[in-house]
């Protein structure tokens, strides 16, 4: 049985890093525990079961540990989207704006297709840039971003309600404000 409780008291706040002034959410400990692996795995296994997903979609790395388990167990294609110059191939790649600078990430074409519906995955929101990107290279390829899925939402940084605004759900587990 999901427990919200339990799932919280995994996650480990970490005060002034990677800067002075950032209270980190570290996810570590989840995946030290396997019951609280197997419960977070479980929560989306349950969510997204019966529904019409057909592929899921992670951006690196953290994104990657939970997605996997969940193509998985799920049976479905697992598209990686990852830091740039890291996939081999012909990408396409989408630059977005960090606190302090820029990132970029990448997916190789081909990867998802009009008429597919994408599950995508990360570890957390904050600001949202991250997975406004992601679902603009996934868009770019004409697949539908059905649902964004996080363990934690940031909700006071604004992402999920970004990422609502372009009319894609948001699921996460923790929100702390
Ligand atoms: P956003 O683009 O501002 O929404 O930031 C989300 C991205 O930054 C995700 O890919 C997270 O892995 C990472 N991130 C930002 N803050 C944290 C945190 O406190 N813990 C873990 N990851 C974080």
């Amino acid at each position: 049985l999901y427990d919200d409780f339990y799932v919280k008291s995994l996650i480990r706040t970490v005060d002034d890093w990677p800067k002075p002034g950032i209270s980190f959410r570290d996810i570590t400990p989840i995946f030290t525990n396997p019951k609280g692996m197997r419960m977070v795995v479980d929560a989306y296994v349950h969510r997204y079961i019966d529904s019409d997903i057909t592929h899921i979609a992670c951006i690196d790395a953290r994104g990657f540990l939970i997605a996997s388990v969940l193509a998985y167990e799920l049976r479905k294609p697992l598209v990686l989207i990852r830091k740039k110059g890291k996939l081999p191939g012909e990408t396409i790649s989408q630059k977005y704006d960090l606190e302090y600078g820029s990132a970029e990430l990448e997916i190789q074409v081909d990867s998802v297709k009009p008429g597919d519906n994408v599950l995508l995955f990360d570890d957390l929101i904050a600001t949202g840039g991250t997975l406004v990107a992601a679902i603009s290279l996934l868009q770019s390829q004409g697949a539908t971003v059905k649902e964004t899925a996080a363990i934690i939402d940031l909700p006071d940084l604004g992402g999920s309600n970004r990422i609502q605004s372009l009319d894609i759900p948001v699921f996460a587990l923790a929100a702390y404000e």
